[in-house]
């Protein structure tokens, strides 16, 4: 049974796993060359996220009004700058925490996630794209498949929120005992930001490791292109280490309250409380929900998860494409994880794709305006010029 808020007032974390609002154009268009269907590799798929809610979408557009666009010289040239006030990025998009599904975007190119959030409506237009509501509808398929959907009234944040870790709370003792679970929010603070995402599906394998499984599906019968494939080993690896700090009691209960800005001592609605109760759960404010499940989860016999892999399928049949076993290197995952949230934080300017990967410029919404591929023509006319006179 996983209990699903009858309102969406807020879209502090993703309601549904991330992998849906992952799937981008650049899968039908891109030039890479993609994995012959028999490969025996292991990796993921690509796609392209951020989801947002309507008022999230408004407060961006209002970041947008308010930018104001300055040129400062670069190598030579004029560029525009999106880095443009005394505020970080996280403040000026008014984000209080950081999705997988972002930085797994911010992973295929930094400059179009600066372009989703100032742009929502382009972004909204394209998460209507037939394939990402293929997807969507899969991925909510198979979720009901192990899992009811109850209808949950909520009224304040607290209540959206403790929905989710409510969730969680009856997912972790099915885990314990065996059993395969989907949708499983995660979330912990990184380098000082707060991230959150969904894992797909975890279970046991028969040797009886934790395996994390992501569901991809893909409208090309094939299994996904290198670049994609980098997006997605990065984006199961961030949940690794999300689900392993949970487990490891590395997040505290101040982290969720201030950094999400939530209510301690605020009243759960009648509908949260009651569901609670049928779960066996007793709490009447956020914070005894929070306080619960971190006290269950870290002191549960959950172990870390073993391995990583995603399951891709076909769109159009419904067909299995492959499976392939994600490889994780912690060093490695941090590393990327802490150059993206450099940007975040107001540490350096946001930059688009380097000329080896131009070739994703070509499906991109923003290759008509984008300023970083403007840059980057002037600079190869400019050189080109040099080179002739
Ligand atoms: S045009 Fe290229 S560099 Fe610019 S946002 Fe799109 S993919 Fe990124």
């Amino acid at each position: 049974m996983d209990a699903s808020g009858s309102q969406q007032l807020f879209d502090d974390w993703d309601d549904i796993s991330d992998s849906e609002f992952l799937n981008i154009p650049s899968e039908q268009q891109s030039i890479e060359p993609q994995h012959p269907l028999n490969s025996e590799t292991h990796g993921e798929h690509f796609d392209s996220p951020c989801a947002s809610t309507s008022s999230q979408h408004n407060m961006n557009e209002e970041a947008l009004a308010q930018e104001t666009v300055k040129t400062e010289n670069v190598s030579g040239l004029k560029r525009k700058s999106l880095h443009e006030n005394s505020f970080s990025p996280m403040q000026r998009f008014f984000k209080r925490h950081l999705s997988v599904t972002l930085l797994c975007d911010q992973s295929w190119c930094e400059m179009k996630t600066v372009y989703n959030l100032l742009k929502p409506l382009v972004k909204r237009k394209e998460m209507q794209r037939a394939e990402v509501q293929i997807g969507k509808q899969i991925h909510l398929s198979r979720e009901r498949e192990i899992q009811d959907v109850v209808p949950v009234d909520i009224r304040t944040r607290e209540d959206g929120e403790a929905i989710k870790l409510l969730n969680m709370l009856h997912m972790i003792p099915l885990l314990e005992a065996g059993e395969r679970v989907r949708e499983f929010p995660v979330f912990g603070v990184q380098k000082g930001v707060f991230v959150m995402g969904v894992i797909d599906e975890l279970m046991y394998n028969q040797k009886g490791e934790l395996v994390l499984n992501e569901l991809k599906t893909r409208r090309q019968n094939s299994l996904p292109s290198s670049a994609q494939d980098k997006v997605n080993c990065f984006q199961v690896g961030l949940y690794k280490l999300l689900f392993d700090g949970l487990v490891r009691g590395e997040v505290k209960k101040d982290h969720v309250l201030n950094h999400l800005k939530l209510r301690s001592d605020q009243i759960l609605g009648a509908g949260v409380q009651a569901h609670a109760k049928s779960i066996g759960v007793q709490v009447t404010t956020f914070e005894e929900v929070v306080d619960a499940l971190l006290i269950t989860v870290s002191c549960s016999d959950l172990p870390c998860i073993d391995q990583l892999q995603i399951e891709y399928y076909h769109q159009g049949s419904s067909g299995p494409i492959g499976t392939r076993v994600a490889p994780f290197d912690e060093v490695q995952v941090r590393t990327e994880l802490q150059g993206h949230l450099a940007y975040w934080k107001g540490h350096r300017e946001p930059k688009g794709v380097d000329i080896e990967e131009a070739w994703k410029c070509r499906s991109c919404l923003y290759k008509q305006t984008c300023d970083w591929t403007k840059n980057r023509l002037q600079v190869s006319d400019q050189q080109a010029a040099h080179s002739s006179s």
